[in-house]
């Protein structure tokens, strides 16, 4: 069977209900299936749904942004860091490898910071509300690439 491309949109509330993101005010997101646009348990869930009926959805920890890890807390000089007026809740990015790694500073001391390279979501279970806008077959400039394109998906420029 063709990959699917999923349009949709979504309200991701926390656990206190409070909305942290949604798509309600713009376009809809649109994603190749299996291609790990989007979390995992939200494509387990749209997998299932039918277009049109906004369906509410839990998605624990493991199956959204993965575990807390301690292991991405490090310590660095303030003397290696891009800037040397940090303040706490600033975001970089670091070279790793060949990656980028979007790291945040979450304590100052007087020649060292703490930065933490966990997602900002990482460790939370997350309260979707979701409703799919349209299902259609990928096309093959889309299964080359792996994402989608067009309304909510991937531009090129
Ligand atoms: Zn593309």
């Amino acid at each position: 069977m063709t990959k699917q491309v999923v349009t949709f949109h979504y309200t991701l509330t926390d656990s206190k209900g409070d909305v942290i993101d949604s798509s309600r005010q713009g376009e809809p997101l649109a994603f190749l299936e299996g291609s790990g646009q989007i979390i995992p348990g939200l494509e387990t869930a749209l997998s299932k749904m039918e277009i049109g009926k906004e369906q509410k959805v839990q998605i624990p920890s493991k199956d959204a942004y993965g575990d807390y890890d301690k292991s991405l807390v490090f310590n660095v000089p303030k003397s290696d860091l891009p800037s040397q007026g940090v303040k706490l809740g600033d975001m970089f990015e670091v070279a790793e490898g060949a990656n980028q790694r979007v790291v945040v500073v979450t304590a100052i001391k007087e020649n060292e910071v703490t930065l933490d390279a966990n997602h900002p979501m990482a460790g939370k279970d997350l309260s979707f509300s979701v409703e799919i806008v349209s299902r259609r077959n990928a096309t093959p400039e889309e299964l080359a690439h792996g994402h989608a394109h067009g309304e909510g998906g991937h531009h090129h420029h």
